[in-house]
């Protein structure tokens, strides 16, 4: 389905970045991973994907905190591709603390990583989209675009701030070929929530397991994570023809957590 296609997926070497890679290579399509390189190196992770599939893979480290980095994450991929089609906006990152503690480094880097990045990568790779009159720009928010949590101050914002570039992005591309969503995932089972699950088990004294259901069952009626391959097919289906009029939208895959 994607065979003449290239994505670059940010956050693509762990979670739910990799599980939407996989599922974008499957379909047929070339590929730019990025994030930090996983335990072990990228040599590991670069040599599954070209055993795996028959698409070209290369690789970014580009510290998302750095518009000068992603600048330069643009100028490699501008000599490998042809243009980026579709643009997955996944990396992030995660912290907890009460509004009043919360430290400004950690706020600086999450509007940065969670939200100015996307701005950034949008201005690099939609004028190309543009003018191919194709495009497909998928952005992981989360439930937290959509509703609040405590102690998330930082994440929240740059989440809700997701679901409102998602908006004016689309509307600007809506007659140009061009669409524009945002996911808003709940729970997911990735190394990213496990910080928390680690909180609730030290703070109540219980196993890891049931720190994990009861973070779980607090908010998300489904009393089960959603597997990274689910998002990622979430994107293949955002990148099909059945989708061309689906823009702007944000879409719950949160267990019936936003039903409420
Ligand atoms: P993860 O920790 O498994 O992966 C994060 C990825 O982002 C990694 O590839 C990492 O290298 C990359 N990254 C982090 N900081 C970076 C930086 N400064 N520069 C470049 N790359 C950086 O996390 P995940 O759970 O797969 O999260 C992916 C996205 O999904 C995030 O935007 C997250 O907010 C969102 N999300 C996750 C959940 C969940 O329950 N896991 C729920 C809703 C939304």
């Amino acid at each position: 389905m994607l065979s003449n296609k290239t994505a670059l997926i940010t956050g693509s070497t762990s979670g739910i970045g990799l599980g939407i890679a996989h599922e974008l290579a499957k379909a047929g399509c070339n590929l730019v991973l990025h994030g930090f390189a996983p335990e072990g190196g990228i040599d590991s992770l670069l040599a599954e994907f070209n055993d795996a599939y028959d698409v070209k893979v290369i690789y970014s480290d580009a510290d998302l905190r750095d518009p000068n980095a992603i600048s330069a994450m643009a100028e490699m991929v501008k000599a490998e591709y042809a243009a980026i089609d579709i643009l997955v906006n996944n990396a992030g990152i995660q912290f907890t603390a009460p509004l009043e503690d919360f430290p400004l480094e950690k706020w600086n880097d999450i509007i940065a990583v969670n939200l100015s990045s996307s701005f950034h990568t949008m201005q690099h790779y939609l004028p190309a989209m543009q003018s191919n009159g194709w495009g497909r720009i998928i952005n992981i928010s989360s439930v937290h675009g959509l509703v609040a949590s405590i102690h998330k101050a930082a994440y929240v914002a740059a989440k809700h701030g997701i679901v409102g570039l998602t908006r004016v992005a689309a509307l600007e591309n809506a007659a140009k070929g061009v669409t524009v969503n945002a996911i808003c995932p709940g729970w997911v089972s990735t190394a990213l929530i496990q910080s928390q699950i680690d909180d609730v088990a030290a703070a109540k004294g219980i196993p890891i397991a049931q720190a994990k259901e009861e973070l779980i069952t607090a908010k998300q009626p489904r009393p089960e994570m959603v597997e990274p391959s689910h998002i990622g097919e979430m994107v293949l289906f955002l990148c099909s023809d059945a989708a061309q009029g689906i823009t702007g939208a944000s879409m719950p895959i949160d267990g019936g957590w936003t039903a409420q």
